[in-house]
């Protein structure tokens, strides 16, 4: 938009712009406006009865890390605070429910369990929560979906990923699990808030994608109560690992000693620590010594009949121990210890061990940590070789280490007990690929 020279350029009555012309669509093309952001998708997975005689999602065939599981439209969303969440979700499906057949069919599936009325078969729920075109309801809504059933359909299936509380029909029948998760979610905020889910891991066919409900960080106490505030008591199998296999044993008891060491003085001398930075680089080295010795004992009472992931959940018990040591060896004046490589040693170790905890529940932290891990072992490996063929290492590795400290002679690289931890977890594993990764520790 041009000024005609006429008039003052930055506005006033002289402007002397023809006002802008409404833009006329002619009313046969309005059913653009009905055209959904995104198509609904469902990849490899079925619906099916689980062991607890529960619904699941199941894969079909054997799926890949990444591979999209399935996009789903949501039937009514709020990006408010989720404790307001309720009242405005019950009233937009109220809404959806005299405008869509579908939604009707739909919502009518994720009541079953707690109402009068027969469930409905597989077949029946697979049919009403596949994408297929909407309709209009052809009937009155009847008294079957109230108020108060949509109220218990909200607080039995709302998803809160991205800040944003949503119900959605097909994502209801993913479970939750707290030690084996296998499947991420997004909400997609350009696209009308569907929800996208990925595989995070390898999945078999036949296997049950899991999706955790809420953190699932914490003691099985903690876990229990907040599934408990969803509606539903958590009987995973991690959950059942520590309320029957782990209790009694000489692991229980050396995590235990370990997070009462934490929660009665360590984390203190850490806080200490934090707001004194001066005398951080020399306490802090005797802090690292007490971690280790505690990890060290966790990690030589693991028993060699356990599965990989229940060494993983075991881990898990002490995770806030091993940030605290992580914290020290990232605060320690590298000349106050013995040598630099064996303050990385350490890091390595600490850090494997939080790798193994996370590896079947948060996926995020634990791409994220695995690289960490990585760089530090190719760190070490580097420290065996002449400096000038790995020159293209140095950048990512000076700003924890002195470049002048690679002159010390290093003490030989060797990961004892991250070793052995990894020797006891790969006796009992699964899967002939798992900890694969691993196989890079030095003598592992
Ligand atoms: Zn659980």
């Amino acid at each position: 938009m041009q000024s005609r020279g006429d008039g003052d350029l930055f506005g006033g009555v002289n402007l002397g712009v023809d006002p802008v012309p409404e833009l006329q669509v002619p009313e046969s093309w309005t059913w653009t406006l009905q055209i959904p952001p995104v198509a609904e998708f469902v990849g490899p997975v079925e619906i099916r009865w689980n062991e607890g005689c529960e619904r699941g999602l199941f894969a079909t065939r054997h799926i890949f890390p990444g591979e999209v599981l399935l996009v789903s439209r949501p039937l009514a969303v709020h990006s408010g605070v989720w404790a307001y969440s309720t009242a405005e979700l019950v009233e937009q499906l109220l809404d959806a429910c005299r405008n869509s057949a579908r939604t009707r069919c739909q919502l009518q599936c994720l009541t079953d369990g707690w109402t009068s009325r027969a469930p409905p078969t597989l077949a029946v729920v697979s049919q009403a929560l596949w994408p297929q075109p909407d309709t209009l309801p052809t009937e009155p809504l009847g008294s079957f979906l109230t108020r108060e059933v949509l109220v218990n359909v909200v607080d039995r299936n709302s998803f809160h990923v991205n800040s944003k509380t949503a119900i959605y029909g097909l994502p209801s029948m993913i479970n939750h699990s707290c030690g084996n998760v296998n499947a991420s979610a997004n909400i997609l905020d350009p696209l009308g808030d569907a929800i996208l889910f990925r595989a995070e891991t390898e999945i078999n066919a036949g296997s049950e994608i899991f999706f955790p409900y809420f953190k699932v960080s914490g003691s099985l106490h903690r876990r229990r109560e907040r599934s408990e505030a969803m509606g539903f008591s958590c009987r995973c199998e991690r959950c059942r690992f520590e309320a029957e296999i782990l209790p009694g044993t000489k692991a229980a008891a050396a995590s235990k000693d370990a997070m009462d060491a934490f929660d009665s003085k360590l984390r203190d001398e850490m806080q200490e620590l934090r707001d004194e930075p001066k005398e951080a680089g020399l306490q802090s080295a005797m802090l690292l010594q007490e971690i280790l010795s505690h990890t060290r004992r966790m990690a030589s009472a693991i028993d060699c009949t356990w599965r990989e992931r229940e060494v993983a959940w075991y881990l898990h018990l002490a995770l806030p121990l091993y940030w605290c040591g992580v914290w020290c060896t990232q605060e320690l004046d590298p000349s106050l210890w013995k040598c630099t490589l064996t303050l990385v040693k350490a890091r390595c170790e600490l850090l494997l061990q939080m790798v193994l905890a996370w590896e079947y529940t948060d996926r995020h932290s634990y791409d994220h940590l695995k690289c960490c891990y990585m760089l530090y072992l190719a760190f070490m490996e580097m420290t065996r070789l002449p400096l000038s063929s790995n020159h293209f290492w140095v950048p990512l590795v000076h700003h924890e280490v002195p470049l002048w400290r690679l002159e010390e002679t290093p003490e030989p690289a060797q990961h004892t007990t991250s070793t052995e931890l990894y020797a006891s977890s790969r006796r009992s594993r699964n899967s002939p690929v798992r900890l694969r990764w691993l196989g890079r520790t030095r003598g592992g």
